[in-house]
């Protein structure tokens, strides 16, 4: 293919398809440096940049709308839906304003339980806490100090990195062991930091019922995470049903409205996970699973494409759009043959 062919390609907005963009956090440098999932930020600027991107050469809807645009059976264009995980504080105080100017709108899905309160969630707690002791130059062994026997061998086991933020490394571990083991091990790590003196800032709260209400009347989508953001798969079906009806029925009862999408956890799901979720009355539900989505993709398992603000960026740190561009339309896999790749999330 020859440089003008290339380009094209690379500007090419494919009309057939729904493409789908997974953001977590915007936060200004300072707080994303401090962040122990570094990757899952941008900043306002490189979040205003790539929207900007967006809007040119997309309608950029909800989820909600854009699936019902595209199984409408008539001409569409390009769509383009931006999705938050977790509801974070910071996607109203820095991604509503950037929305708006743009007259874009997203989806945002909210982890319920933690709606309003000043609790955080199970990873970025671990995360901030073992992070905390390895500054203060604890090693893994010493964050159990008198705990039991199973949960120190199975820490000793993980040979968690005793660099600058190990907690990273240690919530993808945590991701496989039961909730119970999970919460046991969680408390005695906190419990320990907390000896130590730390103490939790604040960074990591979630919107607040008003502020979901605000962004729902302004014509964005709130949508369920679940209640608590466990990893769907491990639950037993009465769990699993609570996870999903439930955090339906309170966002439904915050916004007044109908709530029809769901993220799941981790991007973990199966047969029975996708049963549950059409059962409780779900019609779109979103995966980590990297990829763009055809009207005859699944509607309970859509792909979407993970936004990393160093990868998008160029070497003056600014959003290389030819890459972005290649990332929208699908050529950055083809390209780099990972189709079937799964990125991380949280
Ligand atoms: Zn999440």
């Amino acid at each position: 293919m020859n440089a003008t062919g290339m380009s094209a390609l690379v500007r090419h907005a494919r009309r057939d398809s729904l493409v789908v963009l997974c953001y977590h956090r915007v936060l200004p440098d300072v707080q994303r440096e401090a962040s122990p999932f570094r990757d899952l930020v941008v900043t306002p600027e490189a979040f205003e940049a790539q929207v900007a991107l967006c809007a040119k050469h997309y309608k950029c809807l909800t989820l909600r709308d854009a699936m019902t645009m595209l199984h409408s059976g008539g001409s569409h264009g390009p769509l383009l839906a931006i999705t938050f995980d977790d509801g974070y504080w910071d996607n109203y105080e820095y991604a509503y304003r950037v929305l708006d100017a743009y007259d874009a709108k997203a989806t945002f899905f909210v982890v319920t339980s933690l709606i309003g309160s000043s609790r955080q969630l199970w990873y970025d707690q671990l995360a901030r806490t073992t992070d905390y002791l390895a500054d203060q130059h604890m090693r893994p062994r010493d964050w159990l100090l008198g705990q039991n026997d199973t949960l120190v061998r199975w820490l000793a086991a993980q040979k968690i990195s005793t660099n600058v933020r190990p907690g990273r490394d240690l919530v993808q571990q945590v991701k496989t062991i039961s909730p119970d083991m999970r919460n046991t091990l969680m408390d005695a790590i906190a419990a320990r930091a907390s000896k130590v003196g730390y103490r939790d800032k604040g960074m990591d709260t979630l919107m607040t019922a008003n502020q979901l209400r605000d962004l729902a009347e302004d014509g964005h989508e709130v949508a369920s995470h679940t209640c608590t953001h466990p990893i769907l798969t491990q639950l037993s079906d009465k769990d699993l049903e609570q996870e999903v009806c439930k955090s339906k029925a309170d966002l439904e009862r915050i916004i007044r409205g109908d709530v029809v999408s769901i993220a799941y956890p981790n991007g973990d799901f199966n047969d029975t996970v996708v049963r549950a979720v059409r059962e409780a009355g779900y019609q779109n539900a979103v995966t980590t699973m990297n990829g763009l989505n055809t009207n005859t993709s699944q509607r309970l398992s859509l792909d979407r494409v993970f936004i990393s603000q160093d990868r998008l960026s160029n070497s003056a740190g600014r959003c290389a759009t030819n890459v972005m561009q290649m990332e929208l339309n699908g050529t950055a896999d083809l390209l780099f043959l990972r189709k079937m790749r799964a990125h991380r999330s949280t």
